[in-house]
């Protein structure tokens, strides 16, 4: 567990002084909506209570020097030679958002260095947004330490730059949004068009609800292609419809749109827009009937991924579908496909139950064991010390 004494104790052991300041920022879940940010939709995630921790101290010149629990050696540059390409690893992320606040119009010319210890509870590589944890850790860090001055929407967009440019993953800015401006026992609102934030209480906690994730560990095999090839479809589909993104159609449309298109290309299109009217329709029925309610909009949600848009598997199918027949308010695969997570709200009583099902039913099938565990709605970055 990453907490702050031991961040503070890292970073002493690694760096022999102790460090002037401790900054963390969480991974994320995504509630609803997928594969509705890159077409200008609605997303609505939330920060879990798992971080990724910085501790940093100052030095005389301006090197910055990066280290991570993960890794035993530490990795350093000087603030002269910060580029996108100056580095390869998991020391792109951190070094990459420091190149990247110059992008955005920071003075770097006179910022001392500084030695950076990472540490960090959000496993990798289990849909929960690591790197965007890291990005906006490192992030707020620097920016709160060398007085820059940036609000949290700019170091959201900061982070996805590292992310876009310097690591070369084409994300949307949901999990950096998430990990900068998520509240305890809420969500956050995103517009992927005007990146208008809203944060919406969640009750979950206040209502004894859980959010289960379930992690297939399926790796996601097909991610890279399947995406290109979902993006594609969804531009298609704007383009023949005569619309500049999927955002700019509603569930009424779909009839016209029925006709225009290929049912393949109708299918990705259907899923955009209804996906982004159950965004919506969630965040309402939060506010007008508490979390109880929001159910059938997750259920539906996966359908629409299995059905439409064609990006589950197997095992995501199982999870969902064990956790549905054991009693969960809803259920749905999280993240962008093909492999990852699927999460389960369930009243708190029937987490261990479920959880059972699950494992019993991947075992059964023959699947790798998942692994499943609870997250809580937490706050966004912050200075821990
Ligand atoms: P995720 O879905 O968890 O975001 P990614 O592949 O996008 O998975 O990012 C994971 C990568 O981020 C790791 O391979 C590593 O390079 C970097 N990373 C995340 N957390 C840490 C950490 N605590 N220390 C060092 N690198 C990290
Ligand atoms: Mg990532």
């Amino acid at each position: 567990m990453s907490d702050i004494a031991g961040a503070m104790h890292l970073f002493a052991e690694r760096f022999g002084r102790r460090p002037a300041g401790v900054w963390s920022s969480p991974g994320r879940v995504n509630l609803i909506g997928e594969h509705t940010d890159y077409n200008d939709g609605f997303v609505f995630p939330f920060a879990i209570d798992r971080r990724t921790t910085v501790a940093l101290g100052d030095r005389d010149d301006r090197l910055i020097r990066v280290s991570s629990t993960f890794s035993p050696d530490a990795v350093e540059l000087h603030v002269d030679e910060l580029s996108p390409d100056a580095v390869a690893g998991w020391a792109a992320y951190p070094l990459g958002v420091a190149w990247a606040l110059g992008e955005y119009g920071a003075d770097l010319e006179h910022v001392r260095g500084v030695d950076l210890h990472i540490d960090s509870d959000v496993p990798v590589g289990a849909g929960l947004s690591s790197s965007a944890a890291l990005e906006c850790a490192v992030a707020l860090t620097l920016d709160e330490h060398w007085g820059l001055g940036f609000d949290r929407p700019t170091l959201a967009k900061v982070g996805r730059l590292t992310e876009n440019r310097v690591v070369g993953a084409p994300t949307g800015i949901m999990d950096q949004s998430a990990s900068l401006l998520g509240e305890v026992d809420s969500g956050v609102l995103l517009d992927c068009r005007s990146l208008d934030a809203d944060v919406i209480p969640l009750h979950f906690a206040a209502e004894g609800l859980s959010l289960l994730v379930i992690d297939t560990r399926v790796e996601h095999a097909h991610a890279d292609g399947g995406y290109a090839a979902r993006r594609a479809s969804c531009e298609a589909g704007a383009r023949g419809l005569g619309v500049g993104s999927l955002r700019d159609l509603r569930v009424d449309d779909l009839d016209r749109a029925a006709e225009v298109l290929d049912d393949e290309t109708f299918r990705r299109v259907r899923h955009v827009v209804t996906e982004n009217q159950r965004v919506l329709d969630t965040v309402r029925t939060l506010r007008e009937h508490g979390p109880g309610a929001i159910g059938p909009y997750l259920d539906a949600s996966h359908a629409s991924m299995r059905d439409d848009f064609e990006i589950s598997v197997p095992e995501l199918d199982l999870a969902v579908e064990t956790a549905q027949a054991n009693g969960a308010i809803g259920a749905r695969m999280t993240g962008g496909g093909f492999g990852g997570s699927a999460i389960a709200l369930v009243i708190n009583p029937l987490v261990p139950v479920i959880t059972r099902e699950v494992e019993a039913a991947f075992a059964e099938r023959g699947y790798r064991a998942p692994t499943v565990f609870t997250v809580r709605a937490d706050q966004g970055a912050r200075r821990d010390a």
